[in-house]
């Protein structure tokens, strides 16, 4: 009898981001990829953890950890991972790059291993797991999906994929090794399920460039283009696309900077010498010559982008005769903060372009038709939709029943699936799962969610600092209690009335509380907030302070 294998989602079941699963047997672990999520409301918080406290008490079991891709929602929360853990890494290439800065910002060693397609790695010396690097097809260069080995036989797990007949690097998804372990027998598969409500399938990324040309045709401005800085083979095509109208190219924002500095370095990404020029060489420039690739695709209010849209960026302003192209997704969630950005462009007088025909961006995502493509060759078992909300979990599930697939799993965060000899199993909450908040220029440390609590509340109705000094002796009121507040709606006409209902409530205190500041504090707290729900307004966030003189 082989012993149980389990495969717990710790993130990234039911939602998307944050992905993260560990694979256990035999009282062994190997992590497969440990993202970090954006919040798409605002939470007081950059950034979205799983909480890891499940893999840190299992710590001396954990062999490896192996990554499929380098985006964020896969590598953004290993920093806090490994700041406690101590395994190996294994990635490929440009993935294990993007740790390696991530890491070294953080000030985290590691032992980050690179592999290539093809290569099978041992999750630990002795351990019974192991990773075969599978090459696939993504927004991202070197994405990998992984056939693990295990005793309940081969679990494949697609990565992040599209199947992309055309890759702009030529390096294709490996289909046949993926059609051979069908052929030996595939016990699970774990599948991408992002576009799993999309029918057809997604467009090849090489045919976005149809579409980047003509954002260039006829424009007399500056050309800036917007997209995922990380998307390397998307800047490959914008650059190409740029020098075909004998413009320069120049970079705008901190993650873009680093990605293409990076991806040159590396040979991901080339342009001519000529090509690539400062900010500086923009502006000295005529318009016509220029092409400037800008991060903050989403909208988000820091990023160059919303900067420059504001007028705010202390290096270009974008005016008439500009245009801004937007060659990314939407991700749902952020289009109020990217009309935001797109009002304030268009009343700056530049021209945007976006959702046009021929096509700005392709989905690095499987649809349909390739979903059920990679189940027709891995001819699975079982099947466990992974990457999505709970509808796309659904639905993929409904196209492996449409491919025949008998064993479809459906699990959410903190579930684990089973396979042992007697088959295969969704065991309800059995992992412990949570979020984690935190900043994004100090992920090593979490936020506690108390924390994350009093920022929304101080952002929804502010704050009223009271303040107030007794006698040390008799308790008596020397002086106030004074009032101070932030962010707080009509607070002057407020004074008056919530001063007196602070101090109803000192005069009420009798005996020892009288003498006690902790006490007297919790009755200045509790008679602030009942001024303000008895008027009908916002409760703000109270902080009393008692000074004994
Ligand atoms: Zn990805």
């Amino acid at each position: 009898m082989a012993p149980p294998v389990r495969v717990a989602a710790l993130g990234g079941l039911g939602e998307i981001g944050m992905n993260c699963l560990a694979v256990e047997c035999d009282g062994r672990i190997a992590v497969v990829d440990c993202g970090l999520l954006f919040p798409d409301e605002p939470v007081g918080a950059d950034v979205v953890v799983p909480d890891l406290a499940w893999l840190r008490e299992r710590a001396p079991r954990v062999g490896a950890v192996f990554l499929t891709h380098g985006h964020e929602d896969h590598i953004g929360a290993l920093p806090l991972l490994l700041r406690d853990l101590k395994v190996p890494v294994y990635a490929p290439r440009f993935a294990l790059e993007l740790v390696r800065r991530r890491l070294g910002e953080a000030g985290i060693e590691a032992d980050l291993r690179e592999v290539r397609p093809g290569d099978v790695r041992r999750a630990g010396e002795d351990s019974p797991l192991s990773a075969e690097f599978l090459a696939v097809t993504h927004s991202i260069p070197d994405a990998c999906g992984l056939a693990l080995g295990t005793p309940q036989g081969t679990l494949l797990h697609s990565g992040d994929f599209k199947i992309d007949e055309a890759p702009v690097d030529g390096r294709a998804m490996d289909l046949d090794r993926i059609e051979a372990l069908g052929r030996g027998g595939v016990r699970l598969l774990l599948s991408d399920s992002t576009n799993a409500d999309k029918a057809g399938r997604s467009l090849s990324e090489s045919a976005v460039g149809a579409g980047l040309e003509a954002a260039f045709e006829g424009a007399r401005g500056r050309v800036f283009v917007a997209c995922f800085a990380s998307n390397v083979h998307r800047l490959q095509q914008i650059s190409g696309a740029a020098r075909g109208f004998g413009r320069r190219v120049a970079l705008l924002g901190r993650s873009m900077e680093e990605n293409v500095r990076l991806s040159l370095a590396l040979g991901y990404l080339s342009f001519p010498p000529w090509q690539l020029c400062s900010l500086a060489d923009v502006r000295a420039a005529p318009p016509a010559e220029s092409c400037v690739l800008v991060s903050g695709t989403q909208g988000e209010p820091r990023s160059a982008l919303a900067r420059l849209a504001r007028g705010e960026h202390p290096e270009l302003a974008v005016g008439p005769g500009d245009r801004v192209v937007f060659s990314a997704r939407l991700i749902p969630g952020n289009e109020r903060a990217l009309h935001r950005v797109m009002n304030d462009l268009a009343r700056a007088g530049a021209e945007l372009f976006h959702d046009r025909e021929p096509p700005l961006h392709a989905s690095g995502h499987a649809q349909e038709e390739e979903q059920r493509r990679l189940i027709r060759l891995a001819r699975p078992a079982a099947f466990l939709p992974i990457h999505g909300e709970y509808r796309q979990l659904a639905r993929h599930a409904a196209h492996a029943a449409a491919e025949g697939v008998a064993a479809r799993l459906l699990a959410v965060d903190g579930d684990a699936v089973e396979l042992d000899d007697g088959g295969a199993r969704v065991l309800r909450g059995a992992v412990p799962v949570g979020r984690v908040y935190a900043d994004r220029d100090s992920l090593g440390q979490g936020i506690a969610e108390v924390v994350v609590r009093d920022r929304r509340l101080l952002a929804e109705a502010g704050l009223v600092l009271c303040v107030l000094a007794v006698d040390r002796g008799t308790g008596a009121v020397v002086r106030g209690p004074e009032l101070f507040a932030v962010g707080v709606a009509g607070f002057e006409g407020a004074v008056p009335g919530v001063r007196a209902e602070a101090l109803a409530a000192l005069a009420a205190m009798t005996g020892p509380a009288r003498g006690d500041p902790a006490e007297v504090e919790e009755a200045l707290r509790a008679a602030v907030r009942r001024w303000f729900r008895r008027e009908g307004l916002r409760r703000p966030s109270v902080l009393p302070v008692v000074l004994e003189l």
